[in-house]
This record gives structure tokens, C-alpha cells and sequence, in this order.
């Protein structure tokens, strides 16, 4: 089961996603304007935020871009209404997962829905494999070519929300969202740095890193 908000203010629409996602067994919120959006999807706990993109008072990309600069990593599927490619784009851009088009087809919805989750949460036992690195989730343990490296948590934390995130830029808010301790002060130096040992350990050629770029200005991005 999963957690869900809604983000829709055509009541039709926002009523046949929640009957149809609770149906299907996952806990399901709605509101239904961009601000309370913006503030609901800050909270904690969520697995995937479905935004409409024609809201009132804040739009689904101003309330897309609002959660990821604040450091929110939950998944968001658009909905939007617009076929131009130059919207699609913008929307993935501003940090949505994926996108579909109104009008959807509810068994659409629910395969990208479904796809999004499992991309964010490898179950129980799933490993995931890039160059000679296999990473085992459920025992949090990283071997290359067979063999243990050994990561410190916080490094292997970083791994995962790259991996969970990947071929997307992640900025150093975002990595310190999500694999840093809250409480503790962290400046974007240090953030580089375990970034520095971390590409020591999985990289073939660290200086010239294969999977974890960066982008210059703005952040990370993991290509595996
Ligand atoms: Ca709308």
C-alpha cells in the first residue's frame, strides 16, 4: 500500500482517481489548489504526488518546482492537458517523474503510477546492477566484481537515492534532504566530498566518473 496525494480541482476527475486508487489499495488524500498542494507535499510519508497542471492559485509546475527546491524527492506524475512537447519537457524538467496526458485513460494512469513506485522502492531482496557494482537493498551491502566495498552508511544512502533517482539531476538541498540527518549542519562542501569518496569506490576511473556526473552549477545525476 501506498500513500498518494491527489492534486486535482475538477471534482469528477479528483473522485474517479481516488476510488480507483483506493480500489486498488492505496491510501489516497485529495486537495484540490496548487498552494495547499505546495504545503501538503512537503509532509513526510508520501510515495507519490499526482499534480494536475491547471490548478488555481499556484500551478502544477510552480508547485512541482516549489517541492523540489526544498529538498522534496517524492515522485510526481503530471497531468496535463497540454499536448505540446515543450510543456512535457518543462514538467520533467522542473523535476516530475513523468507526465500523462488529458485526457488519460484510468489503465494508463495506474501502469505509470505503478512503474514510478517500483522505481522508487525496490522491494525486499532487489538488487540493482551497474558496471561491475551490484547494490543488495534489503542487506544494504555494495559488491564489485564479487567483492564487499565497503560503504560507510551515509555513503550508501547516497548511492540508493541516486540509484532510486536515476538519469535525474539531484542538487546538494536534495542530497542532503535525502540522505543527511536533519538536525545536522552540512554545507555543500562536504556534500561534494563524499561525493568525491563515494565515486572512489564504484567508479572504474573516479577522475573521469562513468555514472555519477555532475552537472555543473546545479548539482548530480547518476547514469547507470
Ligand atoms: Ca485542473
Amino acid at each position: 500500500m501506498s500513500r498518494i496525494l491527489i492534486v486535482e480541482d475538477e471534482p469528477d476527475i479528483a473522485l474517479g482517481l481516488s476510488d480507483d486508487l483506493t480500489i486498488e489499495g492505496h491510501q489516497v488524500e485529495v486537495v484540490g489548489d496548487g498552494e495547499t498542494a505546495a504545503r501538503r507535499g512537503r509532509e513526510p510519508g508520501w510515495d507519490l504526488i499526482v499534480l494536475d497542471v491547471m490548478l488555481p492559485r499556484k500551478d502544477g509546475f510552480d508547485v512541482c518546482r516549489d517541492l523540489r527546491r526544498s529538498g522534496v524527492l517524492t515522485p510526481i506524475i503530471l497531468l496535463t492537458a497540454k499536448t505540446q512537447e515543450a510543456e512535457k519537457i518543462l514538467g520533467l524538467e522542473l523535476g516530475a517523474d513523468d507526465y500523462v496526458t488529458k485526457p488519460f485513460s484510468p489503465r494508463e494512469l495506474r501502469a505509470r503510477i505503478k512503474a514510478v513506485l517500483r522505481r522508487q522502492s525496490p522491494g525486499s531482496g532487489e538488487t540493482f546492477r551497474f558496471g561491475d557494482v551490484d547494490v543488495d537493498f534489503a542487506r544494504a551491502e555494495v559488491r564489485r566484481d564479487g567483492r564487499t566495498v565497503d560503504l560507510t552508511k551515509l555513503e550508501f544512502k547516497l548511492l540508493e537515492t541516486f540509484i532510486r533517482r536515476r538519469g535525474r539531476l539531484l542538487t546538494r538541498d536534495q542530497l542532503l534532504e535525502a540522505a543527511w540527518d536533519h538536525n545536522t549542519h552540512v554545507t555543500d562542501r562536504a556534500v561534494d566530498a563524499h561525493i568525491v569518496n563515494l565515486r572512489r569506490k564504484i567508479e572504474p576511473h573516479p577522475a573521469e566518473p562513468r555514472f555519477l556526473q555532475s552537472v555543473r552549477g546545479l548539482g548530480y545525476r547518476f547514469d547507470g
